[in-house]
């Protein structure tokens, strides 16, 4: 069996090791000068390769399904397995994410660069295919962009989506599926900071604050409905919001922006603590505090640089007078702005910045068993450029890993001969 891998990254060097070991002669063409370059970035350097808890809610609602499947062919634990026999020692921290125990992505890419070494895997660096063509009397021809020319029973298409473009990744899957009639759900970035206009951003550059978010879309018709809510650190930024959290809403957020919807970011900094008995808290607070100036009296509760941006938003611009002076409708907006501050959502960072793509290869025209297009036989797709967006954790990964391993299996498996 002659397969051909298009992308070398997480998903498509998991597929091509599969399929070699199988016994498939495996062709990678990547884009980039070497292999995985991504791979080096995740996990701030340490990749985060998968996690030991799931709940079912860990890939796009419209994924769940499909993933749960590909993920029951090629398990978590089996995916371990594999990543053990390569050398790769995991280590789970406190949160169930698992990181190679070196602490070093490098030790990851190089142990799956050392087997398609050892596995005399074919790569061809720095041609990126333009083209997949089915031929008349099966398999397919590639096509480079310096129009080399390459035939093989079996294609994988495993070259990522949108995300971290800065490491060769533009889209190129899309519409290598596109040209040969597959749909594709139109790619948005995900597990991105979000933007907003808010004047108040400019001084709340560094500020960190443990809390909950929730995400709302408005459509035109001034409908509103909840997209998600998530628990984690919130990250203020220069231009707006990010964090876990805020990354895990990221892809939803941008989707219904894509619809035109207005998106709002609500935080609630105390999300342990009723509406009721936090107002009751904060007007003994306040009792307590009375002497104090009102930035002081919003010491130790909140970040010092929150203080003054929470009160110009409750009407007190004067910060440094007395908290006596601070009527009982300014503080019933100060409490309750500390549990529902909402923040517009003017749009997203880049593309570079985002971790992940949401959208891509509809799920409907491939078969989970297998990963094989139900368009084309002997046409499969791996990794980010499929439909399947993971939260933070090690999901992403993953994906890539099982869909990877489950699409060189399959493809790598000889036909079965009528009796
Ligand atoms: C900064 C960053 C940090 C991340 N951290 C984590 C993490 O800790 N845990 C986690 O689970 N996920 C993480 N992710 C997400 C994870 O890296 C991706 O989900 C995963 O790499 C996707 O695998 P893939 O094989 O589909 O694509 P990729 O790994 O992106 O590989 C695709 C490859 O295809 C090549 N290519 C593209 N077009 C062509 C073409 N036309 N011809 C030939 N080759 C082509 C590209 O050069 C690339 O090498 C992170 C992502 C980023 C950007």
């Amino acid at each position: 069996m002659n397969v051909i891998i298009i992308g070398g990254g997480a998903s498509g060097m998991a597929a091509a090791i599969t399929a070699a070991r199988a016994g498939a002669a495996v062709t990678i063409f990547e884009k980039e000068d070497r292999l995985g370059r991504k791979i080096l970035a995740t996990g701030n350097g340490k990749c985060n390769m998968s996690n030991s808890r799931w709940d079912g809610e860990e890939y796009n609602e419209t994924a769940r399904a499909f993933a749960a499947k590909v993920l029951e062919k090629v398990s978590p634990g089996e995916t371990l397995e594999f990543f053990e026999e390569l050398g790769i020692y995991p280590r789970e921290d406190g949160e169930g994410r698992i990181y190679p125990s070196s602490e070093q992505a490098a030790s990851v890419l190089d142990a799956l660069r050392f087997e398609v070494q050892r596995l005399k895997i074919e790569v061809i660096h720095e041609e990126w295919i333009k083209g997949v063509i089915p031929q008349r009397d099966g398999g397919y021809s590639v096509v480079s962009h310096v129009n080399t020319r390459r035939k093989a029973e079996k294609v994988i298409i495993a070259c990522g989506g949108d995300a971290g473009r800065q490491y060769g990744c533009e889209g190129d899957g899309f519409a290598l599926a596109e040209m040969v009639g597959h749909t594709v759900t139109e790619p948005v970035p995900a597990l991105v900071g979000l933007t907003s206009k808010e004047p108040y951003f400019k001084q709340l550059k560094g500020v960190r604050a443990k809390g909950e978010v929730t995400l709302t879309a408005q459509a035109q018709s001034g409908e509103e409905e909840v997209l998600g809510t998530s628990r984690g650190e919130i990250q203020f930024g220069e231009t707006g919001l990010s964090g876990i959290c805020v990354f895990d809403l990221s892809g939803r957020a941008n989707r219904a922006m894509k619809e035109e919807k207005r998106c709002t970011m609500r935080l609630d900094l105390f999300p342990d603590v009723e509406q009721a008995a936090f107002l009751e808290m904060m007007r003994r607070r306040l009792t307590l505090s009375a002497y104090k100036s009102c930035e002081n009296f919003l010491n130790g509760l909140i970040h010092k640089k929150l203080i003054p941006v929470v009160l110009k938003q409750c009407g007190i611009d004067k910060i440094n007078d007395k908290a006596e002076k601070i009527t009982e409708e300014q503080m019933d907006k100060i409490a309750y702005m500390l549990k529902n501050w909402d923040v517009r959502i003017s749009g997203s960072r880049p593309w570079n910045d985002a971790q992940t793509t949401s959208g891509g290869v509809a799920l409907s025209e491939i078969d989970e068993n297998t990963m094989e297009s139900k368009l084309h036989p002997g046409l499969y797709f791996a990794g980010e450029v499929v439909d399947v967006d993971g939260r933070c954790g090690g999901y992403n990964l993953q994906w890539a890993w099982s869909s990877g391993i489950l699409a060189g299996r399959s493809a790598a498996a000889q036909p079965k001969t009528e009796e």
